[in-house]
């Protein structure tokens, strides 16, 4: 039961007219919209890359507002300063809990 409702291998379903086509069509045969993920347009010889696109730097984004490591925030006017200074290259207030004068 319920194989016979099973896709083909590779079929997909169009998202415009939700037809379902079969794998090796590039286009719906219904409305002829592109098939989700298939590499239209400059075709530049693309080497089979096909199979559900994955390989998206979706996540990760965080990364990039990541403080580098011993930077840290002015407490007068919030810039952010690197380990090595000892104080604000701002305000010039110095680091907070930095040995100024041992
Ligand atoms: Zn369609
Ligand atoms: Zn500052």
């Amino acid at each position: 039961f319920g194989d016979k409702f099973k896709k083909p291998e590779g079929s997909w379903e169009c998202d415009i007219c939700l037809v379902q086509n079969k794998a090796e069509d590039t286009k719906c045969v219904a409305c002829m919209s592109a098939k989700p993920g298939a590499s239209a347009g400059t075709s530049s010889g693309a080497s089979a890359e096909s199979s559900s696109a994955s390989t998206a730097p979706v996540f990760g984004l965080g990364d990039k507002f990541k403080k580098p490591e011993g930077a840290w925030d002015c407490d007068v006017c919030l810039v952010q300063n690197k380990a090595a200074d000892v104080q604000c290259v701002a305000c010039q207030t110095a680091k907070p809990g930095a040995n100024v004068e041992p």
